[in-house]
């Protein structure tokens, strides 16, 4: 079921745009001069998400470009706000019982909970800019700078679990989104992916982490192995290679399965290597067998093992396979996280599609480099919204738009737990192309028709090729 859509428009595209339909329907209104920023005003908590444009004052709210660069380029602004999404790599929100079971920060920061690290991010630009941008979603009171990411907490969680992800979602305009759903957790805490049909115009679909399918497969092996009969380590290799292949080949016959994932960058590194000796993967499956055989489970993390199931996935993966690059949580070793060092598994499998997940932030010009030189390699560009700054944002845009072709970079938001982060990384990602492209466009260095189409493609019909999801844009009424 999907969510209805209200025919207004919603959060902060919704004040901008209002405004420039109204600009466009009176031309007495008072000129806006750059610095000056338009005020927006909620009617309620019960409709908060609607907003009226009421007054003009100076620049304290929460835009990022100026509104002269906006009533310059009103049509590459309205695409930008206002084209629907294909959300290419998030994870499933948490389950009303369990909706406040993670710490707010964690919207903009990976750091541990438990880690000091989490405490110093609501000191970031990253941050304070979140907070105003989400009372304004929430539709709280008009001093959004003055709040305080604790209010905006408290609100939030004050809020009907329902309408809070419809105000989230209303104002990310997403239309599908490709979860991962192997993220630790998921199963007991979050909900299914099609759960979230209900706030997206076409049903969503799903990504497999294969890191998950080789645990449960190897665990499943191991226990089923009896104490009176050895099982040679060879014998264990081949059993797992014949059900690891199995699942593989069901993901690709499943037409709700549209990608695979990979976290090799956060378990053994990026470094993976096209070929290993026999002896170094049995070696690692022994080191793999031994620690299930102790603990009856494991996080796999043996080199050449998960180098291994990586490469049985490349040979046969006729559906993209999206990488973990760069930015992420504390236990991955950022020496490993750039893409760079994929370089020689990416020459060896030029059948199989990557995609780099993050911008690779922040080895973007990295990335671009190797999504520039192989046909085979795209970039996808979430996660930075909101977790890097909004100048930061501003620059991995153009760092990867220095080299990459623009028909190989596909948006995400990297949503995870909470609706916010979906709002977020979709308005942040918005704000930022914008701010980007419109620039390029006054430079004179490309015309604001062909800015729509990049945006368009980037947004959209990137991801819709790649993924062959076969959508169509369900064009804002
Ligand atoms: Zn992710």
């Amino acid at each position: 079921m999907a969510a209805s859509r209200s025919a207004r428009l919603t959060g902060i595209a919704g004040v901008v745009w209002s405004w420039l339909f109204v600009r466009r329907k009176a031309r007495k209104r008072p000129c806006i001069k750059p610095g000056h920023q338009i005020r927006s005003k909620h009617q309620s908590r019960a409709n908060c998400n609607i907003y009226i444009t009421t007054e003009l004052r100076p620049c304290t709210s929460y835009f990022t470009m100026p509104l002269k660069q906006i009533s310059n380029y009103p049509e590459l602004y309205k695409t930008c706000m206002t084209y629907p999404a294909i959300d290419n790599h998030a994870h499933p929100l948490l389950k009303i019982e369990h909706r406040n079971d993670m710490a707010y920060e964690n919207i903009w920061s990976d750091a541990d909970s438990q880690s000091p690290a989490l405490c110093d991010s609501v000191h970031t630009l990253a941050c304070y800019k979140a907070t105003a941008q989400l009372a304004s979603v929430l539709g709280m009171p008009s001093n959004i700078n003055d709040l305080t990411w604790e209010q905006v907490r408290a609100a939030a969680r004050g809020m009907d679990y329902d309408e809070l992800c419809k105000a989230c979602f209303g104002s990310a305009r997403i239309q599908c989104v490709l979860f991962d759903d192997g993220l630790g957790g998921v199963s007991e805490l979050a909900e299914g992916y099609r759960w979230h049909d209900r706030y997206t115009t076409s049903p969503n679909k799903r990504i497999v982490r294969i890191e998950v399918v080789a645990e449960d497969i190897l665990v499943r092996i191991v226990q089923a192995l009896k104490p009176s009969v050895k099982m040679a380590s060879e014998e264990i290799l081949e059993k797992f290679d014949t059900m690891f292949n199995a699942a593989i080949s069901a993901a690709l016959d499943d037409l709700e399965v549209v990608a695979f994932k990979s976290i090799a960058c956060y378990r053994t590194g990026l470094d993976i290597s096209p070929a290993d000796p026999l002896s170094s993967i049995i070696s690692a499956l022994e080191d793999a067998v031994a620690t299930i055989e102790r603990h009856g489970t494991i996080r796999l993390a043996s080199k050449a093992f998960n180098d291994h199931f990586v490469r049985l996935t490349l040979r046969v993966a006729t559906k993209p396979v999206q990488f973990h690059t760069g930015l992420g949580d504390p236990s991955l070793l950022l020496s490993t996280a750039t893409p760079s060092l994929m370089q020689p598994i990416i020459r060896a499998y030029p059948d199989a599609t990557f995609v780099l997940l993050h911008a690779s932030y922040p080895f973007t010009r990295e990335a671009g480099y190797l999504v520039a030189m192989y046909k085979n390699v795209y970039l996808d560009f979430g996660e930075i919204f909101p977790q890097v700054s909004a100048e930061g944002q501003r620059g991995v845009i153009r760092q990867l738009l220095e080299l990459c072709p623009t028909n190989k970079i596909m948006w995400s938001t990297d949503g995870h737990w909470m609706p916010e982060t979906f709002a977020l990384g979709s308005l942040q990602a918005r704000d930022a192309i914008f701010a980007v492209l419109s620039e390029t466009v006054q430079m004179g260095d490309l015309s604001e028709k062909r800015a729509m189409e990049i945006v368009k493609n980037m947004l959209f019909g990137n991801a819709n090729r790649v993924y062959v999801l076969h959508l169509q844009p369900i064009l804002p009424r």
